[in-house]
């Protein structure tokens, strides 16, 4: 399996750190339209980079596809157009039209398409699914601080998609109805957005995301019949609070389980994941239409969202909120 990387910046280079020592794939090199940056890491990981992508694709079985993620769309179909097998970072593509179009090549072509959803290879995502029994309530945030270089996308799209693909994976239920609201803090896309997500079984999903936040916080808690569970994407930690009987007089009629989770690095994991799909034609844990059910569900909250900009701040007359005789 001849495999290569398009685009290697912040995350790209990583996918080439990782693809380069991985058994049982033979790593061909990497393109980036900036070839300082493709030399750079070519260079680093003693790999060669390609000068142009049709060359790049030319010598490919699959590649990955980190580029930004306005240009995904248009990258992802080329290769796809030249039978090439697929894993393309989130957001799958910034159009749900984009993203049939990206699936349908796929299956025409009979290729594999995975979509870079990461959280779904988080040791404690996937030993909390084993828990997971038709959730009434969730409640997430994922809240840190900006980042210029994501800045042609909204935190829907950069930050929130996560969430929505680790929701619809967990709640396999039809949405009936969505409330959201944001506002434009930094950039000139939402920076910071809360929103409430009502399934037809009755689950409710509350999310809030936000890069206006000095501090990472990456939390979801999943609120079913009979148990409580606590994720901490960040810290890779996973509590279980679950009721001992029928009866709750106390919390001492609350167990709580630590289950002890694998260590392993996620990114490392998934594109292991794409090129067993690739040699076996299994189809991915996140394939183009999980990835096109998440971007959906994010387009439907940007359209219903009541938008705030913050107004520069207007100076407050004190004199006037005081009390005429003070
Ligand atoms: P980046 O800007 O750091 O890197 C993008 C690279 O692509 C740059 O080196 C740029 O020169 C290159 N490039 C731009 N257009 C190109 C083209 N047409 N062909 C080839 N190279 C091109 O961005 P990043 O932070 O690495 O993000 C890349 C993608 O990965 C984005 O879609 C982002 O949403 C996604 N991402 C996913 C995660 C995750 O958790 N799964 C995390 C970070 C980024």
């Amino acid at each position: 399996m001849k495999i290569g990387v398009i685009g290697v910046g912040h995350l790209g280079q990583h996918h080439v750190k990782h693809l380069v020592k991985m058994e049982g794939v033979d790593f061909v090199g990497l393109f980036d339209s900036n070839p300082h940056q493709a030399d750079d890491i070519a260079r680093t990981y003693k790999t060669k980079a390609f000068h142009s992508l049709e060359e790049l694709v030319k010598n490919c079985t699959a590649v990955t596809i980190a580029v930004p993620t306005p240009t995904h769309f248009q990258v992802a179909r080329y290769c796809l157009q030249k039978s090439v097998h697929c894993l393309v970072e989130k957001p799958l593509t910034t159009t749900v039209e984009e993203a049939e179009e990206l699936i349908d090549i796929a299956q025409k072509n009979g290729l594999i398409l995975q979509v870079g959803h990461i959280e779904r290879f988080n040791p404690a995502v996937v030993e909390m699914t084993k828990y997971v029994n038709k959730p009434a309530f969730i409640e997430v945030s994922r809240l840190g601080p900006y980042d210029p270089r994501v800045s042609h996308v909204g935190v829907v799209l950069d930050l929130m998609i996560h969430d929505l693909d680790i929701i619809l994976s967990m709640v396999k239920e039809p949405v009936v109805r969505l409330d959201a609201v944001g506002g434009k803090v930094i950039s000139d896309n939402e920076d910071i957005v809360k929103a409430t997500i009502h399934f037809k079984g009755g689950c409710r999903a509350d999310l809030s995301a936000s890069r206006v936040t000095l501090k990472k916080y990456r939390k979801i808690r999943v609120f079913q019949q009979e148990s409580y569970l606590s994720l901490d994407y960040s810290e890779r930690s996973l509590k279980i609070f679950k009721r001992k009987g029928t009866v709750m007089n106390s919390l001492r009629d609350i167990e709580i389980i630590r289950p002890r989770l694998e260590k392993y690095d996620a990114l490392q994991r998934e594109l292991s994941h794409f090129v067993q799909c690739v040699k076996s034609g299994k189809t991915p844990l996140v394939s183009g239409e999980h990835g096109r059910d998440a971007l959906e569900l994010a387009m439907e909250i940007l359209k219903n969202m009541a938008l705030h900009e913050v107004p520069n701040p207007a100076p407050v007359n004190l004199k006037k909120q005081q009390p005429v005789n003070s």
